[in-house]
């Protein structure tokens, strides 16, 4: 018998992890609610995460097994149910963050002082954090040299799902399981172990006003397939447009594993060959460089995973130190109004609202918001992150981290701080038309697209009389830009 412990992987197919606990024999798959993991949740990714399960527990019973769900400390609940099922191993897939690498240290122990053997597996990126490395042996720094040597690596096929070797699910009922626990193990199993999956209520959270997209595999896949059908040849193309709707939106299934990344990666090798016949005979590359730009981002992703390896503090710290400190102006009502997407800036309340709406946004809307409220409202990028963490049902520690880094030119390949987006000319040029601010801003839905892009530009009896119920600009951008200017500049030590 072996157990396989669901983290971050909430599937069956393309699990490295559970293919090789599968081949040891009779794998009892568990998944463990643990407190000091929910204490960083939120409503929209305690959602996803409960109908990703739920789906996985499906596929498990499809399979004639059945997902034992536990709500406690692992380091007590793996060694109770290795011991109630005689398991000799636990096996799990890595996880990279401080938070995960300090739990399963903890479980491993416990495992080794319980007698149980523990096996963890490289699963969650195609290449595992610190695989790739400078000439001289050191993490990146830099993307661009970081992405060469990722894109030329070669990679894993996907793991089939097993299609042997899971436990039978009459054994795996709380009652059986319990009976079949002895001695000290058995108070754990009691107090944790759940017939049913839990409320949203009952991990305490509550159902999030946002319209979070649907989780599982199934729903991860059609995403996958509809995006490699078409919108994957264009995707360089569109994907700064926020009204095309041009990239993939598997962030958050990318973000709990609800999908693999050797059968995404997978997919984009066969739109690549089908990008090659479609240039074939045209002057030049341009299907094959828009595949390659959608593989690009999956590298981000890994580049990201690796700072955040190698770096832990830049969870609270500065990546990039500036030598006096950076001196943010850190207005509370300012913060409240960029939140509520009611800055009078049209493109940044659209995103606001848009992730209110459906707990996403957009990358450009998200880098045009986090330089908005670094370089415009002069905001510590800390309090963007944690709202962001507060509500995106894709958070990812080391993506989201990344992101803001980048844009309040603390980061590793940050924006040059001097590089200050203008958030009117961002609107009208990445949303000419207008139609994704009408779309996440219906103030404006009756208004002209070049009165929407001019809005900062007129006065406020104008403003007044276009649109009543959308605010006036809360700051004004070119005074802004200067005071970030200089603050920046102070923060180098050259005022
Ligand atoms: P696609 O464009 O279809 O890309 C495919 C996948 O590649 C994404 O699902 C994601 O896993 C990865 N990816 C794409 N862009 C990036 C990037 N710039 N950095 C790292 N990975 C990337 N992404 C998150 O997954 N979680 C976050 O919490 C997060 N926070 C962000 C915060 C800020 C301030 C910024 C500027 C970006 C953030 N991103 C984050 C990156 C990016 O915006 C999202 O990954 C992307 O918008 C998700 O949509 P998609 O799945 O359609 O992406």
């Amino acid at each position: 018998m072996s157990v396989f412990w669901h983290r971050r992987d909430l599937r069956v197919d393309d699990n490295r992890g559970l293919a090789a606990a599968a081949e040891d024999g009779d794998a009892v798959p568990v998944f463990v609610f643990d407190d000091d993991v929910l204490a960083h949740g939120s409503d929209a990714r305690v959602r996803f995460m409960l109908d990703a399960l739920s789906d996985l527990r499906d596929a498990y019973r499809e399979a004639g097994s059945e997902l034992v769900i536990a709500h406690g400390d692992p380091a007590a609940v793996l060694p109770a149910v290795a011991g109630a099922v005689d398991a000799d191993t636990v096996y799990w897939n890595e996880d990279y963050t401080k938070l995960s690498r300090e739990r399963d240290a903890r479980v491993r122990l416990a495992l080794e002082r319980a007698g149980v053997d523990r096996e963890s597996h490289h699963d969650g990126q195609l290449h595992k954090p610190g695989s790739i490395r400078t000439n001289a042996g050191e993490p990146y720094s830099v993307y661009t040299y970081f992405w060469k040597k990722w894109r030329d690596r070669e990679k894993a096929d996907p793991f089939p799902a097993p299609d042997a070797g899971l436990a039978d699910a009459a054994d795996l009922s709380p009652a059986a399981l319990a009976e079949a626990a002895g001695g000290e193990t058995t108070d754990v199993l009691h107090e944790t172990l759940r017939a049913d999956l839990p409320s949203i209520e009952d991990l305490g959270f509550a159902e999030p006003d946002a319209d979070v997209q649907a989780a599982g595999t199934a729903a991860a896949r059609e995403r996958l397939a509809d995006f490699r059908s078409e919108p994957i040849f264009h995707y360089d193309e569109d994907r700064d447009y926020p009204a095309k709707h041009g990239s993939s939106r598997l962030s958050p299934h990318l973000k709990f594993g609800t999908i693999g990344l050797r059968e995404t990666y997978r997919a984009t090798e066969s739109a690549m060959r089908e990008a090659r016949d479609r240039d074939e005979g045209s002057e030049g590359t341009e299907a094959q460089d828009n595949v390659e730009a959608f593989q690009s981002q999956l590298a981000w992703r890994e580049f990201y995973t690796q700072v955040l390896y190698f770096n832990p503090d830049v969870i609270t710290e500065n990546y990039k130190e500036y030598e006096e400190g950076i001196d943010w102006h850190n207005d509370p009502d300012e913060l409240a109004a960029w939140e509520a997407g009611e800055t009078g800036y049209p493109i940044v309340d659209a995103g606001m609202r848009q992730l209110q709406a459906e707990a996403w946004m957009h990358n450009r809307v998200r880098m045009i918001v986090a330089s908005f409220l670094t370089k415009d409202l002069l905001w510590d990028w800390r309090a963007g992150y944690a709202h962001f963490r507060e509500h995106l049902a894709d958070h990812d520690t080391a993506n989201d981290n990344g992101g803001w880094q980048w844009a309040a030119s603390t980061g590793t390949d940050a924006q040059p701080y001097f590089r200050i987006f203008n958030p009117t000319s961002q609107g009208e040029r990445y949303d000419p038309d207008a139609e994704y601010i009408k779309e996440y801003v219906p103030e404006l839905r009756g208004v002209d697209a070049d009165d929407i892009h001019g809005w900062t530009e007129m006065n406020d009896e104008e403003r007044a009389q276009i649109a009543p119920d959308y605010p006036d600009p809360i700051v004004d951008h070119s005074e802004r830009r200067e005071q970030a200017l200089a603050m920046f500049k102070r923060a180098r030590g050259e005022d």
